[in-house]
């Protein structure tokens, strides 16, 4: 949507030297490493539906759709008129035009709607694109998306909840899911004593009936620090019985049509995400059914978080992207001292660092997601998934706040005013390397993985030995690596450095067989060698600047 023309001749001044509205951005064709990296991860067979959805997100009425939500976070409806507790959260009409969009465009349940090649790819695509108007509208969506696969280890639970899951029809009403067109779920894991180490959760379940065991029904009692999109049709949560922390299904609506007792007693005040509703729950009786065994809770409910976090990535990676968008789009309209920002040789450097560093963000996101496809019959690309992931929550998730505090200064003041989608950008960045494990969680998820996965280091070195001879900065930095898994000390203590290690380098790979040589070699030299900055902008001076930039769609100006 392009507004009307505005005025440049004010009474007092002339406004000139100031970037024209940025308009419709088309977020797949405008991005030829997303490109790239669909196709070279084997979801080329996607590529209609991609680029329909590209264009659809990166319409200038999505981001505006996404201001308003942003700028008008939902509330808390506790009771109705007549006092009756209803626990309701109204949401401003433009996030509920976000959902539409999202559910409608699959962006929740891609990868299960289309399996075979390239569906997790595919579907990280979308996260990536849909994620750089708006974040909030995307968390149902990531926790629909990574529930499936907790929700298998019961079928009756399976067949009754995955058809509403896998619906295209968004549905916000606040009925019982039985007379819905589409659902979406949500989960609740943190408590206030303790969100990383959930075997310090305080809830309890007793059976209803004499049933007990994975599809029997109990109620629960306790309450939840963090619950995201409590507007959710149903939740997956943990609480204690006789054998031990067990995984329940909790719906908003008890079967025989009563609400359920998910009392919400606030929402939480977010710096960010302020669009998605994120509350504080108690649960009193609280209808629910046993997922997974019993006293295996955690067991279960892994694989909706290892879902999460691998959308974090996807998401994170987008949030660089967009914020490279619109620095580039500022540097190259606005001048100072004579010249375009975007032709100075020191924002050449910071702007072709930023490309750098969202480039190899996706390329090591979207390999890792045709490992997750290729998992079920290939047991090293399971290992490398199950590694990659992990690694790949910690470090690109690490690398967005930087990202976008740079790509921020790009803007001068400008940036770090509302009217830019920066500060939204910016507020957004910490989260993803917050939830479902924050940094040094993942490290240690590192850690575990090479402990239990016998393939998981085997995997991932086949994956640096693929691209060994490409630059002798990665070669290094490769043995580099080998030398440091071999030694067993203190492995906890030196966990940030190893698995950053480990990131850069799968990522300097992925981009030396990938990349143009430009890309490859600034990053491998910047990252991997001996030049290695703190700040963004120290790329050595005979970086291909010109190249790197083009690349990243600074030529589109
Ligand atoms: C906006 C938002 C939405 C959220 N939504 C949900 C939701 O919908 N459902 C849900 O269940 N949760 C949700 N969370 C909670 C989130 O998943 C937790 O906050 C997170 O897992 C960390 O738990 P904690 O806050 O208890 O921190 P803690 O577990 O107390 O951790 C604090 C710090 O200590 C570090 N740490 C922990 N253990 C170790 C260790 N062994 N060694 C070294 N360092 C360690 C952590 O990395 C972290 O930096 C949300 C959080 C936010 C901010």
């Amino acid at each position: 949507m392009t507004p009307f023309r505005p005025r440049a001749d004010l009474p007092t001044h002339e406004v000139t030297n100031m970037p024209p509205y940025i308009g419709d951005q088309d977020l797949w064709v405008d991005d030829r490493a997303l490109r790239e990296a669909v196709a070279r991860e084997g979801a080329a067979g996607h590529t209609a539906a991609l680029a329909a959805f590209g264009e659809r997100a990166g319409a200038g009425e999505v981001f505006e759709l996404a201001d308003q939500a942003n700028a008008n976070p939902p509330e808390l409806k506790a009771f109705d008129r007549h006092g009756m507790r209803v626990d309701q959260v109204a949401f401003h009409p433009a996030y509920h035009r976000l959902l539409d969009i999202a559910i409608s465009g699959e962006v929740g349940n891609f990868a299960w709607r289309h399996p075979g090649p390239g569906a997790h790819v595919g579907h990280a695509a979308l996260n990536y694109m849909f994620g750089q108007p708006e974040g909030g509208a995307l968390c149902p969506m990531a926790m629909t998306y990574s529930v499936i696969p907790s929700l298998k280890w019961t079928e009756s639970i399976a067949e009754e909840w995955l058809p509403r899951l896998l619906s295209t029809s968004y549905d916000a009403r606040d009925i019982p899911v039985e007379d819905k067109t589409g659902a979406t779920m949500g989960m609740f894991m943190t408590e206030k004593q303790g969100g990383s180490d959930v075997r310090s959760n305080s809830t309890r379940a007793r059976p209803l009936g004499a049933a007990t065991g994975p599809g029997a029904e109990y109620l629960l009692t306790g309450h939840k620090f963090f619950c995201s999109a409590p507007m959710c049709d149903a939740f997956l949560t943990l609480a204690y019985t006789e054998a031990g922390l067990s995984c329940f299904l909790v719906p908003r609506w008890r079967p025989e049509g009563e609400r359920n007792g998910l009392y919400i007693q606030r929402l939480k005040d977010k710096l960010g995400n302020r669009s998605n509703a994120s509350s504080e729950i108690e649960l009193r009786d609280t209808w629910g059914c046993m997922l997974g065994e019993e006293g295996r809770g955690i067991r279960v409910i892994i694989d909706m978080v290892q879902g999460n976090r691998y959308y974090c990535a996807a998401t994170s990676a987008g949030l660089m992207r967009q914020a490279l968008v619109q620095c580039l789009h500022h540097v190259s309209h606005r001048a100072a001292f004579q010249r375009k920002l975007v032709d100075q040789p020191l924002m050449r450097n910071v702007v072709a660092d930023l490309a750098l560093e969202a480039e190899a963000g996706i390329a090591l996101t979207l390999r890792i997601g045709r490992a997750m496809d290729e998992a079920q019959d290939n047991p090293g690309a399971a290992a490398l998934a199950r590694i990659g992931t992990a690694i790949a929550k910690y470090w690109v998730c690490k690398r967005a706040p930087a990202h976008v505090g740079e790509a921020l200064e790009c803007l001068g003041g400008p940036g770090y005013i509302e009217d830019s989608l920066l500060p939204r950008l910016y507020r957004e960045a910490p989260l993803n390397s917050i939830w479902e494990g924050s940094g040094n969680v993942m490290c240690l998820d590192v850690l575990r993985a090479m402990a239990r996965e016998g393939e998981a280091i085997p995997a991932l070195l086949a994956e640096l030995d693929a691209a060994r001879g490409g630059d002798v900065r990665l070669d290094a930095a490769a043995d580099r690596l080998r030398d440091e898994l071999a030694v067993p000390e203190d492995l906890e203590l030196r966990a940030r450095g190893l698995v950053e290690r480990m990131a850069v380098t799968l990522q300097g790979a992925l981009l030396v067989r990938h990349a143009p040589a430009a890309v490859a070699d600034a990053f491998c030299a910047s990252r991997l060698g001996a030049e290695w900055h703190g700040a963004y902008g120290a790329l050595s001076p005979g970086a291909d600047f010109d190249a790197i930039i083009a690349r990243a769609g600074g030529d589109r100006a």
